[in-house]
């Protein structure tokens, strides 16, 4: 009986909330781990262990209770799992996926073994081995820097253009790559089940703030020629099966100005970009991340309707306790569909909940978007 596997979930944000209210459905057994009780997870379950995913401890302790981990966040201690697996533990994603997705560094060089697209990179040490490379013409402007761990939602991401550039280098092992003249940002879902099943979702559009470099707007399906669908979502499913993944995978492409794929990069949980999937989707990224680790038939992944998400991202200007503002005018516009993940306090790009409209019309979805984006503030 499905009900009976305990599921354990290291992260308790809003990816982890949503995962459990997928759950909730089905009656599952899921337990999610995170520092402290003010996390989103832990206001829809009371199976919230306060823990610290990135201590071996704590995620072994974990592991040794329950019949199958998951996560909701890369950064999580891959040494416990890698012994819990060994000791016969089923861990999804397995261990080897979340290390080598963890380093961007690793994951580059599995594209490159595995003749995956993506942009051209070299591996550094430091800030001084870059000045050097650039110095000697072994590197020339411009480039990308990607901090190789710990960065996400373009935090340890940088472009580099001008020598000037060069004194604000992250001083931190990177990945230096070709800067990309990029067209489009799409991402595809996928998952592959415990038995090797796999199903792919349509791609999604992304549009991205500005200044925060967090995904502003996501339009689903992705306004590209049916070819380069199809070519993305070949690549989607043999990264799946070359990295012997289970549960799902989101993988964001750039789509260059020659309409070449390359990828950018992956992540082996729920994601950001599949957030429509709730309402948009038969099948949810949440629902089918839990069909695929129980190793249950997975669900259809097409869409029933055009959608438009869009972040709801603290303001700037504002820290403190968390104020929605325009909540009620929202809820007045047909077919919004709003997420608050209840986070306490807010501060400037705070990721503090998502909204997702629906309309036959992508245009129409895009314009009530919009009227959204205008309307709703997150404050204090
Ligand atoms: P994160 O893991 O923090 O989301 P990404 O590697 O996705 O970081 O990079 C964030 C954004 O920076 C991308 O969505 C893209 O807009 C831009 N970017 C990343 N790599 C390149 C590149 N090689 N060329 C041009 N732009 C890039």
């Amino acid at each position: 009986m499905i009900c009976n596997t305990k599921i354990g979930i290291l992260g308790g944000g809003q990816l982890g909330k949503m995962l459990v209210q997928a759950g909730s459905r089905w009656d599952l057994n899921l337990w999610v781990m995170d520092k402290d009780f003010d996390f989103p997870a832990a206001k829809v379950t009371n199976q919230f262990i306060q823990g610290d995913f990135t201590q071996y401890d704590m995620v072994y302790q974990l592991g040794k209770l329950m019949d199958i981990l998951t996560i909701e966040i890369e950064n999580v201690n891959t040494e416990a799992l890698e012994k819990l697996e060994e000791e016969g533990k089923e861990i999804y994603p397995p261990p080897f996926v979340i290390k080598t997705i963890k380093d961007k560094g690793l994951q580059k060089e599995f594209y490159k073994q595995h003749n995956i697209p993506s942009s051209p990179f070299m591996l550094v040490e430091d800030a001084k081995e870059i000045r050097d490379k650039v110095k000697q013409g072994d590197l020339n402007l411009p480039f990308v820097q990607k901090a190789r761990t710990e960065g996400y939602d373009g935090r340890g991401v940088q472009i580099i253009r001008s020598m000037k550039d060069l004194d604000r280098l992250f001083d931190r092992p990177s990945v230096i790559e070709d800067l990309v003249a990029i067209k489009h940002e799409i991402a595809v879902l996928a998952a592959r089940s415990v038995s090797g099943d796999i199903v792919v979702y349509p791609s999604v559009e992304m549009s991205f703030h500005p200044t925060a470099n967090l995904v502003e707007q996501l339009i689903a399906p992705a306004r590209i020629p049916v070819g380069l669908e199809e070519k993305a979502h070949d690549l989607t499913k043999k990264l799946i099966e070359d990295l012997k993944m289970v549960g799902l995978l989101a993988v964001e492409f750039f789509i260059t100005d020659k309409d070449k794929l390359l990828v950018n990069e992956a992540a082996p949980r729920p994601h950001n970009s599949g957030h429509h999937t709730i309402e948009a989707n038969v099948t949810s990224q949440y629902e089918q991340h839990l069909r695929a680790i129980l190793d249950l038939p997975l669900g259809d992944p097409s869409l029933k309707s055009p959608a438009v998400m869009i972040n709801l991202l603290g303001e700037e200007g504002y820290q403190g306790e968390v104020f929605y503002k325009g909540l009620e005018e929202c809820l007045t516009i047909p077919n919004v569909h709003v997420h608050l993940y209840g986070k306490r306090e807010t501060k400037p790009f705070r990721k503090m909940g998502h909204v997702t409209v629906l309309d036959e019309d992508i245009a129409k979805a895009i314009a009530k978007a919009k009227k959204v984006t205008e309307t709703l503030m997150v404050v204090s």
